[in-house]
């Protein structure tokens, strides 16, 4: 997941995007003479410290470090990626920073061939490859084959069938037009859902092989220009990417993948069984256009210049996809860390991190994040050499294999649980950090204030003001409300510090227009031309984590806004009710609704009281820690040990990835998996032990506020 035109989900879906009602103004807004968490004495101080830092990320620096970075194709596992982490540590180091790394051994197997053909009618091998275009040298450069990660074995022959998203419901159209694809070769087209989910639904409906292809109706001309005249994805444009549903190493699922744990065979991993490739629309127009058979429900016409049809056949296709599993499916991969130790309180940590592989090049996806994860350290580290070592431990942290499905920052997570279940203040996540000019942002309500607070600080690389004003000016919200900001649901390395350990979470970056996602051409010229050709986003990204970084590192109480987050909370409710009424259900949302009114309660009751110890002066170091150490406790508390039933690696009970699509958000899951699924007596107990939870989370506050005194 990552940020697009607003907030969206670049690492699975580049073009969608959640979006909720604007909040109300949270509690906290601080003026030039308060800031939340801070003592009035120093506020002034932290302020030229920030400032200090944002004015340090430079867009010569950014471009360098992503002219190198893009330099090749650098997938996980690969010698290519090992010289990323070489680069970013010798960075690292030339900063002054302390280093580590940590390596992971985890299944990750790398194709050694792949083919497509259409058999009939008429024998023509697909020219799979994205071509080099003319005027970008980094097209023509080794590319990694058009597999999608984690894809199976196979070659198979079979009449090919349109499957349109390949969405649940789309194979229940089919169903009811009395089509199977079993043996067959289904062609979907992205988006919709995380293409993990019409690779698992293809298998389930007993495909022998799933192509997935780039719609221009999606990314392509319909949308725009496309590559080279234009941003938008050309007819050799492949999106590849990985159909692994789950987060983390699929081989050591729940526990770090160190030398010497045991390993689940393959079959219990859940990967797919059959071929899954991801193809052109120039290779998908060879399939589709000579497909017959059913009239196609008239949502499932594509933007191709012909009318689709379901077919099966008379299309034949043959797909063969090889890979070196057999002699060395298990690899190692890398995460880097460069830190600053804290002063007063060094085991909590403030964590800004991005991930290190790609697909190509990677120029946006995800360099952008790299460098901005690069340039925050060196602001922070330069500015904190005047003598202000952070209170907190800062940070900065690049992870291998998320492309393959989070694999780097989950293995951290669970490799790093008890340090980070005690001491873990955020999590700040850089996922396509910039390829646009436009602002979005997100994650968990109790930090939603902080980022926008930070965004008026940072001036908006077009000159006309902050980045907080063009964010409003770009959102054109009411006076009243604030721009919205996405929920934290899965897709990116926060899911591992939010869905599993319950760490508040923050995401940001700056969209624009593209189709390059996860192909070849996601590279310095196209960035250089389209994306962010001045560089300057990539350093407003970076001056927003360097200052968010500073003012959670630094701050005498921790600024999570539990006012803001139970007024979030709280707008979930009507549409459970809706849910039980609609089902005539008796089970009711009246103790959850109380509940949450009590955390808004006594969250405005401990804001008050912390501004007003604050204002009379600082509180000794003994009572911030009791103070910090009770507000950590607050959103642990909503997370469930035992997790979903679904899932029980998922242990956030606030949002989390629809399991039924990968992209859509879900809030509230353990009560509305119990409401899908039917179950009132489920759907009762869910909500009573849901309520309790936020009564837990308001007691962690009351014992916050307590122990201000
Ligand atoms: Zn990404």
């Amino acid at each position: 997941m990552s940020i697009a035109t607003v907030v969206g989900r670049l690492h699975r879906l580049p073009l969608g995007f959640t979006l909720l009602v604007a909040p109300l103004l949270g509690a906290q807004q601080s003026t030039g003479a308060s800031m939340p968490g801070y003592s009035a004495a120093a506020v002034a101080s932290e302020r030229a410290l920030e400032a200090d830092a944002i004015a340090r990320p430079d867009p010569a620096r950014a471009r360098a470090h992503s002219r190198t970075l893009s330099a090749e194709t650098h997938v996980s596992g690969t010698p290519a990626q090992a010289r990323t982490r070489d680069y970013v540590i010798a960075q690292m180091k030339a900063m002054g920073l302390e280093t580590e790394v940590r390596q992971y051994d985890v299944f990750l197997p790398l194709p050694t061939a792949v083919h497509v053909w259409r058999v009939s009618p008429g024998m023509k091998e697909l020219p799979l490859a994205e071509p080099p275009v003319a005027g970008d040298p980094t097209s023509a450069l080794a590319q990694y084959p058009t597999v999608n990660g984690y894809s199976g074995q196979g070659d198979v022959t079979a009449d090919v069938v349109y499957v349109n998203y390949g969405l649940i419901e789309d194979y229940a159209q089919l169903d009811s037009l009395g089509i199977s694809v079993k043996g067959k070769i289904a062609v979907a087209r992205y988006g919709r859902s995380f293409r993990g989910i019409k690779a698992r639904e293809a298998e389930k409906h007993g495909a022998a092989a799933l192509l997935i292809y780039s719609d221009p109706q999606d990314d392509g001309y319909v949308r725009g220009d496309v590559y080279p005249n234009g941003p938008m994805r050309n007819r050799n444009g492949v999106q590849r990417g990985s159909v692994f549903n789950g987060d983390g190493d699929p081989a050591t699922p729940g526990y770090a993948a160190k030398p010497g744990e045991p390993r689940i065979p393959e079959s219990r991993m859940g990967v797919p069984l059959i071929p899954v490739v991801p193809i052109s629309y120039g290779n998908a127009s060879e399939l589709l256009e000579g497909l017959r058979g059913h009239e196609i429900p008239q949502s499932w016409q594509g933007g191709l210049p012909f009318r689709y049809h379901v077919g099966p056949g008379p299309v034949r296709a043959r797909v063969q996809v090889t890979d070196d599993r057999a002699t060395k499916g298990t690899k190692p991969i890398y995460d880097t860390f460069g830190f600053v130790r804290g002063s007063e309180f060094p085991d909590e940590l403030v964590i800004v991190g991005g991930h290190r592989d790609a697909w190509g090049p990677g120029t946006a996806d995800n360099v952008s994040g790299t460098v901005s994860v690069l340039e925050a350290a060196r602001a922070v580290a330069d500015a904190i050499k005047a003598g202000h070592r952070p209170k907190r431990t800062i940070v900065f942290a690049t992870w291998d294999a998320e492309e393959w499905g989070l694999l780097g920052s989950t293995e951290y997570v669970e490799d790093d649980s008890l340090r980070l279940m005690r001491g873990g203040v955020a999590y700040l996540n850089q996922d396509v950090a910039a390829q646009g000019a436009r602002f979005g942002g997100g994650g968990s309500p109790s930090l939603r204030p902080t980022l926008r607070d930070i965004a008026r600080e940072v001036p908006d690389p077009n000159g006309k003001g902050s980045v907080y004003a063009e964010w409003r000016r770009a959102s054109a919200v009411a006076d009243t409300a604030e721009p919205a900001m996405g929920d934290p649901g899965g897709g990116s390395d926060f899911a591992g510090f939010y869905n599993h350990l319950g760490m508040p979470i923050a995401e940001w970056g700056f969209g624009g227009p593209g189709g390059v996602y996860h192909s070849q051409y996601d590279d310095f010229n196209w960035m250089s031309k389209f994306g962010d050709p001045g560089f300057v986003y990539h350093a407003a990204a970076a001056k927003i984590a360097a200052g968010m970084v500073l003012r959670l590192a630094n701050a005498e109480i921790i600024p999570y806004d539990y006012v803001e987050f139970a007024r979030t909370m709280q707008r979930y409710l009507p549409a459970i009710d809706r849910a039980l009424a609609s089902h005539q259900w008796n089970a009711s949302t009246a103790a959850l609704r109380a509940a949450i009114g009590g955390m808004e309660q006594e969250a405005a009751s401990f804001s008050a009281a912390r501004d007003d110890a604050l204002a009379a002066g600082t509180l000794p170091r003994e009572r911030q820690a009791a103070v910090n150490t009770a507000l950590l406790g607050v959103e642990r508390a909503l997370a469930r040990p035992e997790g979903l039933r679904t899932r029980p690696w998922f242990r956030n009970l606030i949002y989390v990835a629809d399991e039924n699509n990968g992209y859509a958000n879900m809030v509230f899951p353990s009560v509305n998996e119990a409401i899908r699924a039917n179950d009132e007596r489920l759907t009762t107990s869910e909500i009573a032990d849901l309520a309790q939870r936020f009564e837990a989370a308001t007691r962690a506050i009351a014992s916050a506020r307590a122990a201000l005194r």
